[in-house]
C-alpha cells in the first residue's frame, strides 16, 4: 500500500472506530446494521477485560481499604453528553483534562466544545502517519532503509500530505506561527524521528510483534458499563528478535513537543502508568512492559523570539508498582468524582475551574475561554 493510501485508511479507520461512529451507527436507522453489530461486539468484547493482574504485582495492588471502597461506588455508567450520546469510556488525557478544569471536562465531554488543534499537536500527528506505515512494514521486512534520501523523502512527502488534509478538514490554532512554519518544522521533525529512532526497530524486522495505536482497555469493576480507554503508540509484544534473541514487552509513546522532557518530569506523566495498566491487565502472563518516550524537539521561535532548534532523545521511564496502584486509584477517584457533581449540580452549572495559571488556562487552548467566568473575567 502506498503512503497515500495508507494515510487514508487510517483515518478511515480513525473514524470507524470512535465511540461517536460506534453509538451514531447503532442509533441512526439509516446506517449498516451488520457493521453496527460489528461494532456493538468489538466493543463489549473490550468491555469484558476486568482487572486481572500478573501475579508479580496482583500482591501489591490487592485493593486497599481506600481502593476497595472506591472501587465499590464506581458508577454503572457515565453521564450521558447532551446529544444524548452516552460517554462509553475514560481515557487517561480526559481524567487528566478533568482534574485540571472540571468545567473544561463539562463543556467537551458533555457539552460536546472541542478545542482546535495546536500546532505542536497537528506537527506530532502529521509525523506520526510516516511513522506507522514504516513500522508496519517493519513486522513484514518489507520496509525501506530510511537512511536512503529518496526514502526519506517520500516518508516526509506522506507527513506534509497529511497536514494539507488536516488543514482543509479541521481548525487548528497557528498562534503566533505560520502554516509555512508549520509545514518546515514537519519536514524537520519527521527526519529528526527517522535519524534518532529508527534504528531501534530494526530489531524487529519481519517478527510481526509490533502492534500500533493499541487500544488497551478495561473494567475497573465488574458492575461498571463503561471502561478505562488508554491507546498506545506502540507496543512490541514480547518474543524472539530477528536474531532469535529473547525480548520483553514494550510500550513507546512518540511526543513532539516544543520542550523535551527531563527524566525527571517523564517520571510524573500519566501515559506510562495507564498503558502499563492496560497492558499488564490484558496480558496477566506476560511480564510488565518497560516504557520509553521516543522524543523530537520541535524547530521553532517561541512567542519571545527565541529559537529552539531540532533535538531527539529516548527517555525511559520505570513504572513501579506503586505507580500503578496510584493509577487505577486515580481513575477510581475521577469517575466517582464526576458521578457525584454530575448527580448533585447537573450538566450546566460549573463544577469547579483551572488554577488560573494552569497553562491549558489561556485563550489559545480553551475553546470556552471568552464565555468561562474565570477565563474571561477582566
Ligand atoms: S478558561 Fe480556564 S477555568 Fe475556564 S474552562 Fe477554560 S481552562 Fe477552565
Amino acid at each position: 500500500m502506498d503512503l497515500a493510501a495508507r494515510a487514508d485508511k487510517q483515518a478511515q479507520d480513525a473514524h470507524a472506530f470512535t465511540d461517536d461512529a460506534l453509538w451514531a451507527a447503532s442509533d441512526d436507522p439509516g446506517v449498516d446494521r451488520d457493521r453496527a453489530k460489528q461494532l456493538k461486539a468489538l466493543n463489549r468484547d473490550e468491555h469484558d477485560r476486568i482487572i486481572r493482574l500478573p501475579a508479580e504485582v496482583a500482591d501489591l495492588l490487592s485493593p486497599s481499604d481506600r481502593l476497595a471502597q472506591l472501587l465499590d461506588r464506581l458508577p454503572e455508567r457515565l453521564p450521558v453528553r447532551l446529544n444524548g450520546m452516552r460517554n462509553m469510556h475514560l481515557s487517561p488525557s480526559a481524567a487528566a483534562a478533568f482534574q485540571a478544569c472540571p468545567w473544561k471536562w463539562q463543556t467537551r465531554y458533555l457539552h460536546g466544545v472541542k478545542s482546535p488543534s495546536g500546532a505542536a499537536a497537528v506537527v506530532g500527528s502529521c509525523v506520526e502517519t510516516p511513522v506507522e506505515w514504516w513500522l508496519s512494514q517493519i513486522n513484514d521486512d518489507t520496509a525501506p532503509d530510511p537512511s536512503d534520501e529518496h526514502v526519506l523523502r517520500a516518508l516526509v512527502a506522506s507527513a506534509l500530505l497529511t497536514f494539507q488534509r488536516k488543514a482543509a478538514a479541521e481548525a487548528i490554532e497557528f498562534g503566533h506561527e505560520t502554516p509555512q512554519e508549520i509545514l518546515a518544522q514537519i519536514d524537520a521533525c519527521t527526519r529528526g524521528w527517522f535519524a534518532a529512532h529508527a534504528e531501534r526497530f530494526e530489531r524487529y524486522r519481519g517478527t510481526g510483534l509490533l502492534e500500533l495505536q493499541s487500544n488497551f482497555s478495561f473494567r475497573l469493576a465488574a458492575h461498571t458499563d463503561w471502561y478505562v480507554l488508554g491507546k498506545a503508540d506502540i507496543y512490541a509484544r514480547g518474543g524472539q528478535d530477528r536474531d532469535g534473541t529473547a525480548v520483553g514487552p514494550v510500550l513507546w509513546d512518540t511526543k513532539i513537543k516544543a520542550r523535551m522532557l527531563s527524566k525527571s518530569s517523564a517520571a510524573k506523566e500519566f501515559q506510562p502508568v495507564a498503558y502499563g495498566l492496560g497492558a499488564a491487565i490484558q496480558n496477566p502472563d506476560s511480564p510488565l512492559p518497560s516504557f520509553e518516550f521516543l522524543q523530537v524537539r520541535r524547530p521553532h521561535t517561541d512567542a519571545g523570539g527565541r529559537t529552539v532548534s531540532l533535538g531527539a532523545s529516548r527517555v525511559p521511564v520505570n513504572v513501579t508498582r506503586e505507580q500503578l496502584r496510584a493509577g487505577l486509584e486515580r481513575f477510581a477517584t475521577v469517575a466517582v468524582q464526576i458521578d457525584t457533581l454530575y448527580r448533585t449540580l447537573g450538566p450546566d452549572l460549573p463544577w469547579g475551574y483551572a488554577a488560573s495559571d494552569h497553562t491549558l488556562c489561556d485563550r489559545r487552548y480553551c475553546p470556552v475561554w471568552d464565555h468561562c467566568p474565570q477565563g474571561g473575567r477582566p
